[in-house]
């Protein structure tokens, strides 16, 4: 059986943070309580806070089962993908049911947003390692970095955060990111100093955008910018940003609008989209669908493989 036939598990992948990681995405194309100005899933969805049964948590675990058959070897199975995943209701059945197929720790990517609800902390501490992002250190901040569902509220997210560090035996590592100008000036990191030391994560990784971003004003911070950055906020910060891929980056995002203003160039396979853009298959392959559905592009067959045209 080749990738193409899942629909939920992609990789495993090299990821910086995680090893070789084995992505599960168990919510619709950017399906997410915000709309960070940074998301290379594309701009002005609609936000939601709907928990519910996205997908079936038995067909996800049906594929890694299969996955596992075929000699799965991974360092991490990595919740997350394309939107925000503890909007599954389901999400303490599925990390229940990879315990019981593998030991590989399970990693849930997380915005936590809904960690102000005692359900979702208790979903994630099931996990072996718990990705929160926290981008903003004020009100202020939090709606022009994360453009939040307007019933989400600032004091409410940090005090679940809160609750779930300390309710949380697993690894904690908080991730940072960035914007020139928009969460980087001294008031704004004393501020983040200050959460950070009553969180007390395991490991704090700050990031900044390397490749084009569908919002102008999430600009890069610069390199040393960055790294001046980290130290202020203290040990065991780490810089994840990988800057190296600025050389010869692709001039795409990872939005509809990317795809196609990288088709519009010339006919590319899936392979050749998801290369040129550094980006997971399975949230192009969503986004394809999506282009298809919409007749925005067509596909054709050439030498045995699919490759994707503007019309
Ligand atoms: S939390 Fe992630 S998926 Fe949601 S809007 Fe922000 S970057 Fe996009």
């Amino acid at each position: 059986m080749t990738d193409q036939a899942y629909k939920y598990l992609f990789g495993p992948v090299p990821s910086r943070r995680l090893g070789r990681s084995l992505g599960v995405d168990i919510v619709p194309l950017k399906t997410c309580t915000q709309n960070c100005i940074y998301c290379q899933l594309g701009k002005d969805a609609p936000q939601t806070l709907d928990r519910t049964d996205y997908v079936p948590i038995s067909d996800v675990l049906d594929e890694l089962t299969r996955k596992i058959e075929e000699g799965l070897t991974a360092d991490t199975i990595t919740i997350s993908g394309s939107g925000e995943p503890t909007l599954h209701a389901g999400l303490s059945d599925l990390i229940d049911g990879i315990h019981r197929l593998t030991d590989i720790p399970v990693a849930v990517i997380t915005n936590s947003t809904l960690m102000y609800r005692a359900d979702v902390r208790d979903d994630c501490a099931k996990a072996d390692i718990v990705l929160p992002s926290l981008d903003a250190a004020d009100a202020e901040t939090f709606e022009a970095m994360n453009h939040p569902h307007p019933n989400l509220c600032f004091a409410e997210w940090v005090g679940g955060l809160k609750l779930f560090s300390k309710q949380f035996s697993g690894k904690l590592w908080l991730e940072v990111f960035f914007c020139d100008g928009v969460n980087t000036n001294d008031e704004s990191v004393t501020k983040f100093k200050d959460l950070i030391e009553q969180l007390k994560p395991d490991k704090v990784q700050i990031n900044t955008s390397v490749r084009p971003t569908v919002h102008s004003v999430a600009a890069r911070v610069p390199e040393d910018k960055l790294h001046a950055i980290a130290e202020k906020l203290g040990d065991h910060v780490e810089v994840i940003a990988d800057f190296s891929r600025l050389d010869g980056q692709t001039e795409f995002s990872a939005s509809e609008e990317g795809i196609l203003a990288m088709l519009s160039r010339r006919p590319c396979s899936l392979e050749g989209i998801c290369d040129g853009m550094g980006l997971n298959r399975n949230v192009v392959q969503k986004i394809i669908a999506r282009l298809l559905e919409t007749s925005k592009i067509i596909a054709e067959e050439k030498k045995q493989e699919t490759y994707y045209k503007i019309p």
